[in-house]
């Protein structure tokens, strides 16, 4: 694995990056995360990311001792060690820091501040032609009142145990109910889907992160004259619906043509779909133009 990892101040190849194991973010999941990529070799949306990087902190008590301008400096200067020409995938974390072995948050005086840049692996072209397959899993997403999906955090055992059921199933993602029994999002995704129409996607009371991609998405939809809202969706929605995307920083637009191997739609990435991520495209072509 070709990675360069940026850890409190210091730069180094993958192998030679290290946390001490008495960080609260190893021993106890402590800490809080972004994933980001590039597009003409900028960090796309770098100021809605670290927004939710505080928000997420702000959830679990973290201080957030840098600026944005800082951050982008670490950013720069390891994407800069790492060279290469190509996009890249950058992943910033922060954790609680190194303590002694107790809860109190008082225990880690200074966060651990971890960037990672690696080259950024681009999904194949048919996921974006001819659609993906998800899997609706039985693992619930987290219920909000015991940990708020809205917490970007490390602790990531319900996504990764959802995602282990999808694999299980030969799905490339997750599709999971929240603890009413509705749609909420997808390992490391939202969803949308096409109902009489019109864009719909589960709203954030329904406990999911709030997508940086799912906003802008909500934004583009607007501009592009597809009329959309969040609303409640059920199982019984997905056979209804005509069309189904997930949204993501690494995956963009990704049609679902498939739940659990039944059709959505025709089977086929649908008019919206394709129309809204020829538009996503559009804007980031300015972009690396
Ligand atoms: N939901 C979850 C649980 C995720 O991990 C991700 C990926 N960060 C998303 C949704 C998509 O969010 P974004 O568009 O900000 O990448």
């Amino acid at each position: 694995m070709h990675a360069t990892v940026f850890v409190n101040g210091r730069i180094s190849d993958a192998a030679s990056a290290a946390i001490p194991v008495f960080d609260h973010g190893f021993l106890y999941g402590e800490g809080v995360y972004e994933t980001l990529r590039t597009y003409g070799r900028e960090p796309f949306l770098f100021t809605e990311h670290m927004e939710r990087l505080r928000r997420s902190a702000g959830l679990i008590a973290l201080d957030v001792p840098f600026t944005d301008a800082d951050l982008r400096a670490h950013v720069a200067a390891t994407m800069a060690a790492h060279g290469g020409t190509g996009e890249a995938y950058i992943r910033i974390l922060l954790t609680r820091g190194v303590g002694d072995l107790t809860y109190d948050p008082a225990a880690c005086p200074t966060p651990s501040l971890v960037i990672i840049v690696k080259p950024f692996p681009a999904p194949p072209a048919r996921d974006f032609a001819d659609g993906v397959g998800v899997a609706l899993v039985d693992i619930r997403r987290n219920h909000p009142q015991a940990l708020n999906p809205r917490i970007k955090s490390n602790n990531l055992l319900n996504n990764a145990l959802a995602m282990q059921a999808a694999l299980r199933k030969g799905a490339s993602e997750a599709l999971m109910l929240n603890q009413d029994g509705q749609l909420s999002e997808c390992s490391q995704a939202n969803f949308f889907l096409v109902l009489d129409g019109e864009l719909v996607t589960p709203p954030l009371d329904a406990g999911l992160l709030p997508g940086i991609t799912r906003a802008f998405v909500l934004a583009l939809a607007a501009d592009a004259g597809v009329r959309a809202r969040e609303a409640a969706c059920t199982v019984a929605d997905l056979d209804r619906a005509t069309e189904a995307f997930l949204t993501g920083t690494t995956r963009e637009i990704t049609p679902v043509v498939t739940v659990d191997g039944r059709p959505i739609g025709t089977g086929r990435p649908g008019p919206i779909t394709q129309k809204l991520l020829e538009e996503f495209r559009a804007r980031v072509r300015v972009l690396t133009a």
